[in-house]
This record gives C-alpha cells, sequence and structure tokens, in this order.
C-alpha cells in the first residue's frame, strides 16, 4: 500500500503534548501523579470571561464568523496593541486562529518556501521547528546557554545568516527558557532582519507572565512592516481550552493566512471569540494577580531545585524552569522517565527544546503541588 507523505512521516509529534496526555492518563487510572508538563494556568477563566461566553450562546452567536475572525474581536485586539504595546494595526491586519499554534502554523505557510533557512534561537519551544519543516523550510538552531542566562547573541545571531534565510523566530519570555531578551537585544535583532532583509516571528505569548515589572517591547515597535506578531488568549486570561490565538501583521501576509485558513478549519470557535473580548477589554486585574503568584511560585521552585542539587536558573519571564537533571541521570529523557515513575512528577525532557542535560518543570500548579514535587524529586 502506499504509504505517508514524506512531510507527514519526518512530523515529530509534540513532546510538551504527548507528556501531558501520559499524566492525564496516569492520573485517569488513579495514581497520583503531578503535571508540570503542560504550560496551562491552574487558574480558572475568570469569571466575566465565561459570563461572556453563556450571553454568546444565548445570542444565538453560534455560527460561522468571518473567517480572519469576528470583526469586534478583531477591533478589541487593534485596541489592546495599541494600549499595550503602543502598536497600531487595522482589524484587516489581524487574524484570530484556533490557538497561537495555527497562527504559527499559517503565518509559516503563508511566508516559507521549500530550502527557507529559519533562525531560530535554542532552547526553542518544541513547536517552532516543527512548523518549519512540515512547509520544506530547514531551521537553524542559534544555541543560548544557561550559563549566560540564555542571553541571545546579537554576532551569533547574524553568523547564522546565509542567502537562504528568509525568517527568525523570536519568543520573549521564552518557553522554556524563560529568559525575557532586553529592549536593545531586540532592537539588534531588528536591525539585523532589515540589513538581511528577513521576517520575523515574534511570538509574545507570555507577555504578560514577566517579572521586570514592565511589558517586554514588542519586536513590531521597531518595524511593523517585517514583523508577524503572534501572541492569545490561552496563558495571559487561563483560556488553554478555548482555543484562541491572533496573528498581526502586514495586511497581504494577512490576506494570504486568511486563504490558507478559509481552506482548512475556517473561523476559530464563536462562542471563544466573543468570550475573547471580554477577555482583552478587562483583565489587568486578573492579569497581575496571576503574575505575582507565578512570581512566588517561581521563586518557591527555583530555591527549591536548587536545594536538592538540580541547578536551576531564576527565569524572568513565563512559567518554566529548565532545571539540571544530570545527577539523576546524565541522558535527561532518562532523568524525566526516573522523575516520573520514582516521584510521579510528569516533567518535559529538554531534549526537543535543544536543552541537553536539563528536564523543563511548569510551575503554574499551586504551591503545595511545587512543595511536594520538590519533596518527591528530592528523594531520588
Ligand atoms: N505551549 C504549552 C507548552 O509548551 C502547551 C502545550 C503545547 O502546546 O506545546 O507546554
Amino acid at each position: 500500500m502506499k504509504g505517508l507523505s514524506n512531510a507527514s512521516s519526518q512530523l515529530k509529534p509534540s513532546s510538551t503534548v504527548a507528556v501531558t496526555a501520559r499524566a492525564m492518563e496516569l492520573k485517569r487510572q488513579g495514581i497520583d501523579v503531578i503535571s508540570m508538563a503542560a504550560g496551562e494556568p491552574d487558574f480558572d477563566t475568570p469569571e466575566h470571561i465565561k459570563l461572556a461566553a453563556k450571553a454568546a450562546i444565548d445570542a444565538g452567536k453560534t455560527k460561522y464568523t468571518p473567517t480572519l475572525g469576528v470583526f469586534e474581536l478583531r477591533e478589541a485586539i487593534a485596541a489592546k496593541f495599541k494600549r499595550e504595546n503602543k502598536l497600531e494595526y487595522a482589524a484587516a491586519q489581524i487574524q484570530v486562529t484556533t490557538g497561537g499554534k495555527q497562527a504559527l502554523f499559517n503565518a509559516c505557510w503563508a511566508l516559507l518556501n521549500p530550502g527557507d533557512e529559519v533562525i531560530i534561537p535554542a532552547p526553542f519551544w518544541v513547536t517552532y521547528p516543527e512548523q518549519v519543516r512540515l512547509f520544506g523550510g530547514v531551521p537553524v538552531f542559534v544555541q543560548t546557554r544557561a550559563e549566560d542566562g540564555y542571553a541571545l547573541e546579537l554576532d551569533a545571531l547574524e553568523a547564522a545568516v546565509t542567502a537562504k534565510t528568509k525568517m527568525i523566530i523570536l519568543n520573549s519570555p521564552s518557553n522554556p527558557s524563560g529568559v525575557v531578551y532586553s529592549d536593545e537585544t531586540i532592537e539588534g535583532l531588528m536591525a539585523i532582519a532589515e540589513k538581511h532583509d528577513l521576517w520575523v516571528m515574534s511570538d509574545e505569548m507570555y507577555e504578560h507572565i514577566t517579572y521586570t515589572g514592565k511589558l517586554p517591547v514588542s519586536a513590531a515597535k521597531f518595524n511593523t512592516d517585517r514583523v508577524m506578531t503572534i501572541n492569545g488568549a490561552s496563558k495571559a486570561y487561563s483560556m488553554t481550552g478555548w482555543r484562541i490565538g491572533f496573528a498581526a501583521g502586514p495586511a497581504h501576509v494577512i490576506k494570504a493566512m486568511d486563504a490558507i485558513q478559509g481552506q482548512s478549519t475556517s473561523n476559530a470557535n464563536s462562542i471563544s471569540q466573543w468570550a475573547t473580548i471580554a477577555a482583552v477589554n478587562d483583565t489587568s486585574e486578573y492579569i497581575n494577580m496571576a503574575r505575582e503568584a507565578f512570581r512566588g511560585r517561581r521563586d518557591a521552585i527555583v530555591s527549591g531545585l536548587n536545594r536538592i542539587g538540580l541547578p536551576t536558573p531564576t527565569p524572568e519571564g513565563a512559567f518554566y524552569v529548565l532545571a539540571d537533571t544530570t545527577r539523576i541521570h546524565k541522558d535527561e529523557t532518562e532523568a524525566a522517565k526516573i522523575i516520573l515513575e520514582q516521584a510521579r512528577v510528569a516533567v518535559v525532557p529538554g531534549t526537543d527544546f535543544h536543552a541537553p542535560g536539563r528536564v523543563r518543570l511548569s510551575y503554574a500548579c499551586s504551591l503545595e503541588q511545587i512543595e511536594e514535587a520538590i519533596s518527591r524529586i528530592g528523594k531520588i
């Protein structure tokens, strides 16, 4: 029988999704697993967002919407960009998608040709290189190190540029390292993009979860014309299951992404879209509460892991840490297995993030769970 396509047979399943599914399955079997796998805030979706969803159902807003998203939501997102990021986007420059993943996917599809190189600072979120490869692109990694606080060296970044480079993927705050690039680094990166005529895909999904006291600067602030800004409702408003992401960028790219989505999934869920209007319009109280809770949890997990002999740097953003697990096993996949089997704590091996010798722990769970996880892992 004729087989799978080359693209799908080479596609690696998402390790974050896989470990999360495994933890859910173990819990379903009654096994007491602490899941520190998926990056998913444990807070409930704020009440006013749920009420907006219920009102949308009652008002019959349960039909197709424009593929790009309901106009009112795109207007609300444009207002968010203006208010928080000082960026001017028209509604026609915004696409609403089924999670941030689809926004990235549509943008890769719209911009990449086979053979195009895409520079990705490592460690990186597992999904970027796989999406790039799906469209025949070639990921090129620029490694950053824990010893340097995962700072991005602009010289190293520029050295990776070739005649085939088409795009740089930027993710600040970063999943999984939690690094938040300085304004100067982002400005310098944009100057490199300018000099070599490159696109920048700026994934800003964790912008609200930063402990630096300010919102990180958006790459598009330095040149809106060559940046695709990706964001979404999942992490900022505790709406992972609602599946709402969005992309903003030049109108001709959004138009191409509209056609792509119109031939694949059509609009994102209509009820979730109406709920997201309430989210982007009125959430500062929730966002501040969540950020401060995450800050306390970050401090607890970093000091706990260091105390039990797993060296862990202190991240400035997102809700992940990368712990050095070479004390448990030199291979991080083995270490993650041992941690699951002996401590019943689900963590993601650093392999697919290009973080060798480390595992990623999400601290988007309660302080009690963090303390319990540290105590269990400490006994290994
Ligand atoms: N983005 C989250 C994570 O890295 C959720 C799972 C996924 O989509 O990768 O854990």
